[in-house]
């Protein structure tokens, strides 16, 4: 089935597929940077935290809908409660042009509205006060977009021809399926979903399962409770023929959703939940939607970390799509679908980027997850070689920070360079229980949390006592690596610098042989060290820093 979906590519995957975007060779002119072009309107709509938007903080949404699958349609509303944080008469919500607003109402009243591309500007009757909390009711209708480069709402077919129903809409936003604020900065506090369908399918959602009604017409409708803040993007109904199948770990619960042929396949592939929850619990602390309960679900693409309902597609095998992720044979030993968006419950879902140009805390960190992942279960080598195997995805062309504020996703490197600089920094702190501290406590301090990457690198230099400041930079919002240029000068001296885009780069890196690391302070002014090594046998420890090195 998979191949049938190849183009269904979610955004957590969108630079993964193998076989659809071949890297280009090195000798290559680069390619324009992919993130740099001009915003249109719709993209500031999309991205920009405007006053019509900051004006308000998100309480709940209740959405209760109705699918029909024979003519791909959706209908009902969302229910919006906010808090106004300021005097205003106006907000700022999101839904697909191609969907019907049917009506807003703030209790009986229908409220006017303007639709602009994909936003719809609410206007109220009266100025709603600061400090208040107000309920709208937003019903709507239509047959959502399918396909395109995210997935968006798909109706498609299992392979016994029973209707197969699914969201990922990371990259377009939830706006293609249902109405909402739809932006990265704020988030509900807590969500109900309500999905009726016909009675002979099932929906698994997001969050803790309430129980099913009989509607009496043919439909059963599927209640959820989310215990927890959400991102839009993350909320998804997954509708199909599934079986289920349970397990416990500890006290939380872990259920299993899939078509009824992969059941034994199922049972054997996702017995690596409890070991990678396991992991992750180990360096950053508990579960973090423990009363939501975890879950596992068949879908026919690879995969996405909806939060508490992570969606499965990786053919109930180790690797990535059956391959070697990361060609250093380490990949082979786990599913990567499994470890990597479930690692996004943590960094994604429960510590989440306030824009999408701070995606890397998703990705890069949850790339770096993976490493910790394989350093746990199978030891610090295999660690080291997984993460050094990615420095073959890794472009340099342009930086993993985006402009703010335009929705434009960042380059694949937030990927594998996020991680690579992640394994970079541990190095620079060269004190492993203080790294694993930073760690947890890192996740701990921000969890339920939306933040920008300032906030983040103001609490590592905090709790570190020393300013990293350039250093994220230059790996986050640079395009090049650091180089460490050594001139080797005869009589037993080598000239050494870092030649780095920030001035005031200065990063400590180990050097000498493998055997017996020296710790040198490279700024990027010229320092002279006395060595008994030439050019030749002079080594830099680049597998714990990720750097660039010239020799002269
Ligand atoms: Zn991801």
């Amino acid at each position: 089935m998979p191949s049938l979906f190849s183009a269904l590519l979610v955004s957590a995957l969108l630079a993964q597929q193998p076989a659809q975007q071949p890297q280009a060779p090195a000798a290559q002119t680069p390619a324009a940077p992919t993130t740099a072009r001009p915003p249109t309107r719709a993209d500031i709509l999309r991205g920009e935290y405007g006053r019509y938007r900051a004006n308000n903080d998100l309480l709940f949404y209740h959405l209760d809908v109705r699918i029909d699958p024979e003519k791909k349609w959706i209908g009902g509303k969302n229910t919006i409660r906010f808090k106004m944080l300021k005097d205003d008469t106006r907000i700022q919500l999101d839904l697909y042009a191609n969907l019907a607003v049917d009506k807003i109402l703030l209790g009986t009243s229908p409220l006017k509205y303007e639709r602009e591309i994909n936003t719809v500007w609410v206007d109220f009757p009266q100025a709603l006060k600061a400090g208040r909390e107000y309920t709208i009711e937003f019903y709507y209708s239509g047959q959502p977009e399918q396909g395109g480069r995210f997935g968006g709402m798909t109706f498609g077919k299992d392979p016994a021809g029973t209707d197969w129903i699914y969201t990922a809409c990371e990259g377009q936003g939830a706006a293609v399926w249902w109405p909402n604020k739809d932006q990265w900065r704020d988030e509900v506090e807590s969500m109900r979903i309500s999905v009726a369908i016909p009675s002979a399918l099932v929906d698994v959602s997001n969050g803790k399962f309430l129980g099913k009604t009989d509607l009496g017409d043919g439909d059963t409708r599927w209640d959820w409770a989310v215990q927890y803040p959400i991102n839009n993007y993350s909320v998804s109904v997954n509708i199909g023929n599934y079986v289920h199948f349970e397990d416990r770990l500890d006290g939380l619960p872990l259920d299993f959703y899939v078509t009824p042929g992969n059941l034994d396949g199922a049972k054997r592939q996702f017995a690596q939940a409890k070991p990678m929850i396991e992991a992750y619990q180990h360096f950053f602390g508990d579960y973090p939607f423990a009363k939501d309960g975890y879950k596992l679900i068949e879908v026919p693409y690879s995969g996405m970390e909806h939060q508490s309902a992570v969606t499965y597609g990786n053919r109930f095998s180790n690797g990535y799509l059956e391959r070697d992720w990361t060609g250093v044979g380490i990949s082979p030993k786990f599913d990567f679908i499994i470890i990597h968006e479930s690692g996004h419950e943590w960094f994604g879902n429960a510590v989440s980027a306030a824009d999408v140009s701070d995606m890397w805390i998703h990705e890069g960190w949850t790339t770096y997850l993976e490493n910790l992942y394989v350093e746990h279960r199978f030891g610090y080598a295999d660690a080291l070689k997984y993460v050094n195997g990615y420095k073959s995805k890794v472009r340099n062309r342009e930086p993993i920070i985006t402009q703010r504020g335009i929705h434009r996703t960042p380059p694949q490197d937030m990927y594998f360079k996020g991680a690579l600089f992640l394994n970079t920094l541990r190095s620079v702190v060269n004190d492993d229980p203080r790294w694993w501290k930073l760690l947890r406590d890192l996740f701990q301090h921000f969890k339920y949390q939306n933040i920008l990457t300032e906030e983040l690198v103001t609490y590592v230099n905090a709790q570190l006592g020393r300013d990293l400041t350039p250093i994220f930079n230059q790996y986050l919002r640079r395009a090049d690596l650091p180089v460490l240029e050594l001139a080797f000068q005869g009589e037993g001296t080598v000239a050494y610098r870092w030649k780095a885009d920030e001035r005031d780069f200065a990063m400590p890196i180990r050097v000498g042989t493998a055997d017996s690391w020296q710790v040198i302070q490279p700024t990027t002014d010229w320092k002279v060290m006395k060595t008994s090594l030439n050019k030749d046998t002079f080594e830099v420890a680049t597998d714990l820093y990720y750097v660039n090195v010239s020799k002269q």
